[in-house]
Order: C-alpha cells, then sequence, then structure tokens
C-alpha cells in the first residue's frame, strides 16, 4: 500500500478530531464542519506533506505559496455565509483548490481566479477527482476582480492587498458580502457587505490574520 492510499484511510478519523477541534475553536456552522469532515485535506498537498494535512498549521504548496491553516479556512467560509446562502462566490487565489472545495457543495456556483497557471491547472483536476462540478476557472489578475461574471453575492480572497481593491466592491451585488485579508507585514481580516443596493459598504475587522501578498500585474504561465 502507497503511503497516500494509508493516509486516505486513517485520514477520515484525523480529519474529524481536526473538525472536532475547530467546533470546540467556536466554528458553529454545522453543515461547514461536515464539509470539512468530508473534503480529504491532503489530496491538495504533495505527498511528502500530506501526513501534515490535518494539523491546523498553513502549508506550502509550491510557487511561495501557502494552503491555509483549517481554523482561517473554516472561519472565512463561516464569515461568507454568515448573512445566508450565496449563490454565485468569487474564490481570488485558486491556490491549491481547497478553500474552493470547501465552498463548492456548500454554494450554488464558484468562479475562481489564480494568477500562477500550474497551481490551477492541479487545483482543477482534483476537483475533477472529487467531482466538484459547479467551478469556474479563470487564469488572470484577482485584484480587478472578475467584471465578465459579475455581480457575485460574495467574494473571497485568499490573499491579501494593501487596501480593499475597488473593484471587487463594485463587484458586488445588493447585500453581497466580501471577506478579505488586507494589509502587509500586519493584516486583518475584513468582512465587508453591501447595504441593499446602495453604495454604502459596511466594513468590520475580525481578526489579525497572515495569508500572502495579492500580487498585482504579471500572470505566471507555466
Ligand atoms: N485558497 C488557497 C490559498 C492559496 S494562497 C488554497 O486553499 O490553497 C493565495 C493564492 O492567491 C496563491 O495561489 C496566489 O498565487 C494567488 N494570488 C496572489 N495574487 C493574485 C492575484 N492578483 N490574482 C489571482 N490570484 C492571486
Amino acid at each position: 500500500m502507497s503511503r497516500i492510499q494509508g493516509l486516505g484511510m486513517m485520514s477520515r478519523r484525523t480529519r474529524q478530531r481536526m473538525v472536532d477541534r475547530l467546533g470546540e475553536k467556536g466554528i458553529t456552522n454545522k453543515k461547514i464542519l461536515e464539509v470539512m469532515a468530508n473534503v480529504p485535506r491532503h489530496i491538495f498537498l504533495d505527498e511528502a506533506l500530506a501526513h501534515r494535512a490535518y494539523d491546523d498549521v498553513s502549508l506550502p504548496i509550491g510557487y511561495g505559496q501557502t494552503l491555509s491553516q483549517p481554523w482561517v479556512v473554516a472561519r472565512m467560509t463561516e464569515l461568507l455565509l454568515s448573512l445566508g446562502r450565496p449563490e454565485k462566490v468569487l474564490e481570488i487565489g485558486t491556490g491549491s483548490g481547497y478553500q474552493t472545495a470547501v465552498l463548492s457543495p456548500l454554494v450554488d456556483r464558484v468562479v475562481t481566479v489564480e494568477r500562477i497557471a500550474p497551481l490551477q491547472r492541479r487545483a482543477r483536476q482534483r476537483h475533477y477527482d472529487l467531482k466538484c462540478n459547479n467551478i469556474r476557472y479563470h487564469h488572470s489578475d484577482g485584484e480587478f476582480g472578475l467584471s465578465r461574471e459579475a455581480p457575485y453575492n460574495a467574494i473571497i480572497s485568499t490573499a491579501a492587498p494593501e487596501r480593499i481593491p475597488q473593484s471587487l466592491l463594485d463587484q458586488l451585488a445588493p447585500d453581497g458580502v466580501l471577506v478579505i485579508p488586507v494589509g502587509t507585514d500586519q493584516q486583518q481580516l475584513h468582512f465587508v457587505y453591501r447595504d441593499g443596493d446602495s453604495d454604502q459598504f459596511v466594513t468590520n475587522i475580525i481578526e489579525p490574520v497572515h495569508f500572502v501578498p495579492l500580487v498585482a500585474g504579471e500572470l505566471v504561465h507555466s
């Protein structure tokens, strides 16, 4: 039996332990906990790191990028769903595709953008293997959101800009929500909602976080 198959067999139990810890630390949304108990986090990592998949830590995924720790994934997902189930979600920073796979069963549609094409290709294959079929992929600079598919009921960014890009606010549907880390050395997770169909945005600062930066400009093709 390969190491990864062995992990597959063990992973349900270790995943349940991970989810129990998330519950103890304050994640109350049962649906999110259920989804995180089902999504095999170890397949989103290289084989050499797969044994650490269920520790509550962020892990490298190549190209200087990281897969967020389970707590942060759960917290951001909970915020994203806090005003109701969003139909259409824009995710900035596909990365390994783990956050996307957690969102997929919780919303109607996910549109995900990534600037590093090989990361997005691998993520896409993993989603195909897991039969997540409500995800659309775009290789583009998420700083500008993705106007061609806007508006979105919710936007989540897993990379941190220095300040919130106006284009993301513009692409929110009425009552839409944005969950995004903001800052450089000191980052704070921000939760923003659009008040009805007005141009009024209400911002709440949630907690300190540490994300890779949102890199504007050139895309990585291979
Ligand atoms: N959600 C991911 C986290 C990946 S880290 C996961 O679950 O694995 C953040 C990702 O944002 C990286 O893959 C990085 O390449 C991407 N990113 C950074 N700046 C970006 C930009 N301007 N446009 C699109 N993606 C960007």
